[in-house]
């Protein structure tokens, strides 16, 4: 049975679960140390957005977590600033092991952005990152990928091939985030992205994150979170 919370700021939810993680109003509500506090004033953000204040303690909290929210409303910090949590509360990697977090975006001009910002919160702890998408070699992308890393910032496709030439490990994985679940949908992604959940460990963290909910995301979600939590911000689509 999912959960679904509510937010004086969301426009559009309500009825309340019990022991779903509440809102944080402010960055200094979330218990972050004082390194992630420095990168986020040092990205100029004073205050967490609407989406961020609500997914942010639940993903903390390491519940599952269905996010909808409209470009432009900061899902990429919602998932980034409890991923770098999560990867710091983790045994270190082994060599060959890896990696940790994995996110999925549906394009590599997507894959690219967050995968600059990811490494801005990632670097101040040492969290290895690696873009995995076209434009670099497959075998340019394999051998970066042997020296090991913490994060995959991925579109499926690319990831699909990097796990096939054994480029890295699915064991060591426990944050699986899927971004812009709907447009991946589109663009005939599905198998790819129930090949690589079908490779990870069943007691990860997954988080869903998509601007529109399709049936055939919805059901998709139903078969890989566990017990998820829904946030919706603003209409829903
Ligand atoms: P989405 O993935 O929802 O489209 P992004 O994560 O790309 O949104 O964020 C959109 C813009 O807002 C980016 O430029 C990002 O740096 C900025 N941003 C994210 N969180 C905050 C915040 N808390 N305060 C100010 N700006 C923010
Ligand atoms: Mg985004």
């Amino acid at each position: 049975e999912e959960e679904v919370i509510s937010y004086r700021q969301s426009l559009s939810i309500n009825v309340s679960g019990f022991d779903v993680p509440r809102p944080v109003k402010t960055f200094q509500d979330l218990g972050f140390d004082g390194m992630l506090m420095g990168t986020i004033a040092k990205q100029g953000y004073e205050n967490p957005t609407p989406i961020q204040c609500q997914a942010v303690p639940i993903a903390l909290s390491g519940r599952d977590l269905i996010g909808i929210a409209k470009t432009g409303s900061g899902k990429t910090a919602a998932f980034v600033l409890p991923m770098i949590v999560h990867i710091m509360d983790q045994a270190e990697l082994a060599k060959g092991e890896g990696p940790i977090g994995i996110i999925c975006s549906p394009t590599r001009e997507l894959a690219q952005q967050i995968f600059n910002e990811t490494k801005k919160f990632a670097k101040a702890y040492g969290i290895r990152v690696s873009g995995v998408y076209g434009g670099m070699s497959k075998f340019e992308q394999f051998k970066e990928l042997k020296a090991g890393c913490e994060i995959v910032v991925a579109t499926p496709g690319r990831l699909i091939d990097m796990i096939k030439m054994k480029a890295f490990t699915m064991f060591r994985g426990t944050y699986l985030v899927l971004d812009e679940a709907d447009r991946m949908f589109d663009l005939g992604f599905e198998p790819q992205i129930r090949s690589i959940v079908g490779q990870l460990r069943p007691d990860r963290q997954t988080l869903l994150f998509s601007a529109t909910m399709p049936r055939r995301v919805e059901r998709l979600a139903r078969e890989i979170l566990s017990d998820p939590i829904r946030v919706t911000v603003g209409e829903v689509g």
